[in-house]
């Protein structure tokens, strides 16, 4: 399979160029050429699968030639390991035809682990197959960063450096990333927020003479892979729906920030994979909700809210969207991005809006919502949520309350609740413990370097660390 970028001016590539691009050079976003079908039988020869099988199966078409099944299986049963569910990603049911996807299991309490817990084993064979190494550079403000941190720690040939505004994010989100003692990890504390932080990134990115003499790559959700291995776990939660006795497709509500996690819903449904509607469950900010139901998207200040991983204006994955919902029309979406950059807003057309609402749906949560429906729940059966998922829930109520979701119904439930137990405890009165898997977080030395919001100071950190040389 080979990735073709949203923008049109850029080369096809194959599967380990996307990967370690990330970004394509023209900075469109890799998608692949063609959509490859899961058709017939796929969904029951998921049955009884394991997480890693269904993993490799799900895969293939887009890893090769460059990986066979067998090594792509034998990869993620080692990325998969280290979950504490077997299952990896189970469905736990919550109503008469309502279930939580549970993508929390991993090391660092939330869904990024599950591609990210991959994505560093195939950096790793990429770069060993290429004889390169790679200086990963990130943003985060929150969960990114220690799933990166837990994914790349001690892997060949990678430098990674992840920058987190200081102060602004959770103890447990920090502490994830600051107690990883391995010398390829370099935790840098930004003066400034989170904005701050992906600023000084893109313009580190914006300086290719600097990018080309480390090797700079990135791993956030603009990075095809993350999307391609996200994909998995729609087919086996519809695999597990159908070892229940469920047969009608299901509706997915996915808790949106960067429009990373639906797009992967979006992409498994091009794929074969029967879904019903895909629901854009977002906070208070919500540019995606106003862009999908007005047709018009303009990002406005973000507002803080206890669902931090979800406070984002601006959603890159969108541009996949729009490029499919274009026809694949890349010099629209040229011109649609350059306006864009320009008036800080754009209005979508109507065709286009029109095959979007073929698929999705969207609602908003309020803070007030958010905490109402983690108490709720607890009430109800005894469940805790996290507040990324909460928001998923009431926009799941509010849809089914209108008619707009019927039949079975998932909402991936994306972050553990004892990774924001303060937020969970005031809402429900109980405070989540932390699972035993995450073993010694409070004790362990925490590791991190200071830095200004600036580019040329944190290039200066990288260059005396000799990243990706
Ligand atoms: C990153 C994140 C999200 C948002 O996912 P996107 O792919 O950016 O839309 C939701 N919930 C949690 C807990 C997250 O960490």
């Amino acid at each position: 399979m080979r990735y073709v970028s949203t923008r049109g001016e850029a080369p096809a590539v194959d599967f380990r160029a996307a990967l370690l691009a990330a970004l394509a050079p023209d900075g469109g976003l890799y998608l692949p050429e063609a959509w490859p079908r899961h058709g017939g039988d796929f969904i029951d020869r998921l049955k009884g699968a394991s997480f890693a099988e269904a993993a490799s199966l799900t895969l293939s078409p887009f890893v090769a030639p460059w990986l066979s099944g067998e090594e792509t299986r034998a990869m993620a049963a080692k990325a998969y390991g280290g979950f504490a569910d077997p299952a990896v990603a189970p469905l736990r049911r919550i109503g008469e035809e309502d279930w939580l996807l549970e993508l929390f299991h991993g090391p660092t309490l939330a869904f990024k682990d599950v591609a990210m817990q991959l994505l560093g084993l195939l950096f790793e064979r990429a770069l060993r197959d290429a004889g390169g190494r790679a200086t990963i550079i990130g943003a985060t403000s929150g969960d990114t960063g220690g799933a990166a941190v837990e994914a790349f720690r001690g892997r060949a040939g990678v430098e990674v450096f992840i920058l987190h505004p200081e102060g602004r994010i959770s103890e447990v989100q920090r502490r994830f990333m600051t107690t990883a003692d391995d010398p390829n990890i370099c935790n840098i504390a930004v003066d400034g927020t989170f904005d701050d932080c992906q600023r000084v990134v893109k313009e580190i990115f914006a300086d290719c003479d600097f990018c080309a003499r480390h090797s700079v790559s990135g791993v956030n959700s603009i990075n095809w892979a993350r999307l391609a291995i996200q994909t998995v776990y729609y087919f086996t939660a519809i695999a597990m729906l159908r070892a229940e006795g469920v047969e009608a497709a299901p509706s997915f509500v996915v808790p949106t920030g960067n429009f990373g996690d639906v797009f992967a819903g979006y992409a498994a449904k091009r794929m074969g994979a029967p879904v019903g509607r895909l629901c854009v469950a977002v906070n208070e900010n919500d540019i995606m909700h106003r862009a999908l139901s007005r047709g018009r998207y303009a990002p406005r200040a973000v507002t803080p809210t206890i669902s931090p991983s979800m406070d984002i204006q601006i959603a890159s994955n969108f541009e996949r969207l729009l490029f499919e919902a274009s026809g694949r029309d890349a010099a629209a979406i040229r011109d649609f991005m350059q306006a864009f950059a320009k008036k800080r807003a754009g209005d979508i057309p109507a065709a286009w809006l029109d095959e979007i609402r073929a698929d999705f749906i969207s609602e908003r949560a309020s803070e007030a919502e958010t905490c109402e429906e983690i108490a709720r729940l607890h009430k109800a059966s005894g469940v805790l949520v996290d507040p990324h998922t909460a928001v998923g829930l009431a926009a799941m109520r509010k849809a089914r309350a209108d008619g707009r979701l019927s039949g079975p119904v998932v909402t991936l439930a994306t972050a553990h609740p004892a990774k924001f137990p303060d937020a969970v405890e005031s809402a429900a009165g109980a405070r989540p413990p932390l699972p035993a898997h995450v073993g010694d977080l409070f004790a362990k030395p925490e590791r991190c370097e200071r830095a200004p919001a600036s580019a040329d100071a944190v290039k200066a950190m990288i260059e005396q660390a000799g990243g990706g040389r």
